[in-house]
């Protein structure tokens, strides 16, 4: 069977306004020069000066013992859950979860693990639900070892876990004899939105990564913290999966340019996203859901219009948005959207509806 690709788009005028994902950005060109001035040198064996620098520089962020560079976001996913997890064990996290949804069952094809999804408003839960799907420790239950969250809530609206409940749930699962683990593909965005630190946000996780191409636009690269024993057996899983590499050191520069300069104006991205947001629903038909981050979906079913016919119709004009369900469209704002493009893309939608 062939897969269609995620976004077949030939044959299309060109896209004005990137709003798919903000994994559309292109390096800067001061990104660029970043990168061209990078010291580097054998990643697998340790001697790279500037991933090293960067993985010294998200320890202390993320305020853990050590820190791991790897190529994607997924692959910090996966290497945590085959480091804390065994075969037969089963993990808790959203229903709506990326490592549920978009991982290509990972979790199941590479550690033998099985997620057990969990329900709850934006993609959170709270320790009461959690301490709901705990079962007995008896010989025929799976083992359930380790909890996930997702800070933000991709799927939940780019939603933030406020620090209490995340405390809350996260202490509990360590009081229970759980693993902890975050998925911070958007860690930075939870950060600058709440005003809390990301140290803060990890603390009681075992495991913490931030994607350095989600919004920070960088090309390629996240970073895996955790306590020195976790890293040292992630390293394992690293060598075993080919995610071990050599001269990246001239991808950790964009990633460094990127804690430097692209961090603080997540912000722009947020009231941008605001702004879409009421743009939006002033439009006939439209519920959109309140964005607390870079993330606006918002519902086509008052519409009459499918999300993949309303996709298609503002693609003809250059305006490129995410469909995440029948009726459910996902916008997302980024450092390559402005404001004038968000204006266009609410014009767009209003224009395909009329
Ligand atoms: C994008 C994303 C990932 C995967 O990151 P990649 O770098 O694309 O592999 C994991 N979790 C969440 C919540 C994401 O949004």
């Amino acid at each position: 069977m062939v897969y269609a690709p995620v976004r077949p788009g030939r044959s299309l005028p060109p896209v004005r306004v990137n709003l798919y994902s903000d994994t559309q950005t292109r390096p800067s060109a001061a990104m660029k020069e970043a990168m061209m001035r990078a010291e580097v040198g054998d990643e697998q064996s340790g001697d790279d000066p500037t991933v090293n620098a960067l993985c010294d520089r998200m320890a202390a962020l993320t305020g853990k013992q050590a820190a791991m560079f790897l190529p994607s976001g997924t692959m910090c996913n996966q290497i945590s859950i085959l480091t804390h997890c065994r075969p037969g064990d089963e993990i808790l996290a959203h229903k709506g979860s990326h490592i549920i949804a978009n991982e290509g069952g990972g979790p199941g094809a590479l550690a033998g693990a099985v997620v057990l999804g969990l329900r709850g408003v934006r993609g959170m839960f709270d320790s009461a639900t959690m301490k709901g799907a705990l079962r007995e420790k008896r010989r025929n239950a799976p083992p359930q070892t380790l909890v996930a969250v997702e800070q933000t809530a991709n799927a939940g609206g780019g939603s933030v876990w406020p620090l209490a409940l995340l405390t809350d749930v996260l202490s509990t699962a360590h009081e229970l004899g759980l693993k902890t683990h975050m998925d911070g593909a958007r860690l930075m965005n939870a950060v600058v939105a709440a005003g809390v630190t990301a140290r803060e946000m990890a603390e009681h996780c075992d495991s913490v990564w931030l994607d350095f191409t989600k919004g920070l636009g960088a090309p390629l690269g996240a970073v895996l913290c955790g306590s020195e024993a976790f890293i040292d057996e992630a390293w394992r899983w690293k060598q075993r999966l080919g995610g071990s590499l050599r001269q990246a050191g001239i991808c950790a520069a964009a990633c460094l340019y990127a804690l430097d300069h692209n961090v603080d104006r997540l912000t722009e991205d947020h009231a941008n996203a605001r702004v879409m947001a009421r743009g939006l629903a002033q439009v006939p038909g439209l519920t959109v859901e309140e964005p607390e981050t870079n993330l606006v979906f918002f519902d086509t079913r008052g519409t009459g219009l499918t999300a993949d016919v309303l996709a298609d119709r503002i693609r003809q004009v250059g305006v490129m948005v995410s469909t995440v369900g029948p009726y459910r469209v996902r916008a997302c704002t980024h450092l390559d959207v402005d404001a004038a493009g968000v204006e266009l893309a609410v014009q767009a939608i209003a224009g395909a509806l009329r």
